[in-house]
């Protein structure tokens, strides 16, 4: 796979920097390369290099390193130019490269030739994107374990696995003179029954990856005057939190959110959950509803003052999302900090004035996250690959329960190829150019 076109972009931030990197890849480099040093330059050697508009006249000095290909993060013939981080400077520069043949990069464009060519795969390119975006330090490290390819190998295991229970049936289908029924042998069983194990803990660790990947989205609800608030405000003092506002309106239903540990916090005003005549307090509640409905944890802030209206939030909470019920301002009765589970949920008892028992509920936040018990070898992953090994667990039930229930051989191998297919979707060995698109349009300009 080669392309015709040769792309470049700013790969640095915008703004001011000491450094700014112009990156440009594809057939055009060497000849670009030579121009702009005026010589050839050595492969992979940092050349001090006076770059310089057409008219001669300079635009910076900086560094000038040619990556021949295929020995290149694309595969391609790479130059990286690496000047002072001056915007107007690296315009310029990008500028000149453009003018001497080369085309502006869309989004994730050099990533994109880098799978194409086969540098990564699919899920390792979507986790230098993941990379990039990583909100904390246990994100950025399963991010990069996907990056080494961690994911990707598991995914290789289970698809061999996959291929061999397939060769076998359709071996057997093949054969059926044979005096054996191979298609009823107990190999074949403890095969499906491997196969589902090792889809399913992969499916695990791949939720977790999600987790680590996206953070944890948490709400807040609770009566008025129950503390959360105070709660929110309790936390936002910890040392791990970075506070930010979320941008709306006066009357905006979702008050504040907060970070800790790639963990964001949101307060959901439930009072605000009524229906609403006006269009602005509408798009509020539509948020929140939002809000309450991709929270993967929602804590319930109570002062135990008024427990049926407590029962009734509750209820109202979304079913997907974990339940914690915290029983605030123990200050007041003087009870001590306490954890419980039970049948309802796992039970808090705190004091947002004084802090006693906050920590219990950043230590069952950062447990819930993942990030407290996560396995050395937690890698990160995105909802897609979630999505597509769920197909692969759908298929291989589907074979299994071809082969015992109708001993129908050709259908439970084509289940079987169907869940090698989805599988294949998360490395990028089957994508359509839709799926392409989407994926690489979300990276930034550069990379
Ligand atoms: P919200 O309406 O749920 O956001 O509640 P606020 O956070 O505004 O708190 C309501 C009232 O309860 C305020 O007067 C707080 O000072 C008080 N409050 C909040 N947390 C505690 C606590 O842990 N102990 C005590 N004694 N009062 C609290």
């Amino acid at each position: 796979m080669s392309s015709t076109d040769t792309i470049a972009a700013i790969a640095t931030p915008p703004g001011n920097g000491g450094i700014g990197i112009v990156r440009v890849s594809g057939p055009q480099v060497p000849r670009l390369a030579q121009v702009l040093l005026g010589r050839r330059p050595r492969a992979r050697h940092a050349h001090l290099c006076r770059f310089a508009d057409a008219a001669g006249e300079p635009i910076d000095h900086g560094l000038l390193i040619h990556f021949p290909a295929p020995h290149s993060f694309t595969g391609e013939h790479v130059v990286e130019l690496q000047a002072h981080g001056s915007p107007v400077a690296l315009r310029r520069l990008l500028a000149r490269v453009v003018e001497l043949g080369a085309r502006h990069a869309r989004p994730g464009e050099f990533s994109e030739r880098a799978f194409l060519n086969g540098r990564l795969d699919l899920a390792q390119a979507e986790a230098i994107a993941d990379l990039i975006a990583a909100g904390s330090e246990a994100s950025a490290r399963a991010a990069m374990r996907s990056l080494d390819g961690v994911f990707s190998q598991q995914v290789h295991a289970l698809t061999e696995a996959t291929i061999r229970l397939r060769v076998w049936i359709e071996a057997a289908i093949d054969f059926p003179e044979e005096e054996i029924d191979f298609l009823a042998a107990p190999a074949l069983a403890g095969g499906f029954a491997q196969l589902r194990q090792q889809l399913a803990s992969l499916l695990a660790d791949t939720r977790r990856g999600v987790r680590l990947n996206d953070g944890l989205h948490v709400v807040i609800v609770g009566r008025p005057n129950a503390g959360k608030s105070s709660l929110l405000n309790a936390l936002a003092a910890t040392e791990r939190a970075i506070v930010t506002d979320i941008p709306g309106t006066t009357r905006d239903v979702l008050r504040e959110t907060i970070d800790i540990d790639g963990i964001a916090l949101t307060l959901v005003d439930t009072a605000g959950l009524r229906e609403a005549e006006d269009r602005v307090e509408q798009e509020g509640i539509r948020r929140a509803r939002l809000e309450l409905q991709r929270a993967d944890v929602a804590i319930l802030v109570s002062d135990d003052d008024d427990t049926d209206a407590d029962r009734v939030l509750l209820t109202g909470l979304p079913a997907t999302a974990t339940r914690l019920l915290v029983h605030n301002k123990i200050d007041r009765t003087a009870a001590a900090p306490d954890r419980q589970v039970r049948a309802d949920g796992t039970h808090l008892w705190l004091s947002a004035r004084t802090g006693a028992g906050l920590a219990l509920l950043v230590a069952e936040l950062t447990r819930l996250a993942g990030q407290g018990e996560a396995p050395a070898g937690s890698f990160s992953a995105r909802a897609r690959h979630v999505a597509a090994l769920e197909r692969a667990a759908l298929a291989l039930e589907a074979a299994e329960h071809a082969l015992t229930d109708a001993r129908a051989g050709e259908l439970a191998a084509e289940e079987l190829r169907q869940m090698q297919h989805a599988l294949g979707e998360i490395t990028g060995e089957f994508t359509s150019e839709d799926l392409l698109g989407r994926i690489f349009a979300d990276f930034c300009i550069g990379k």
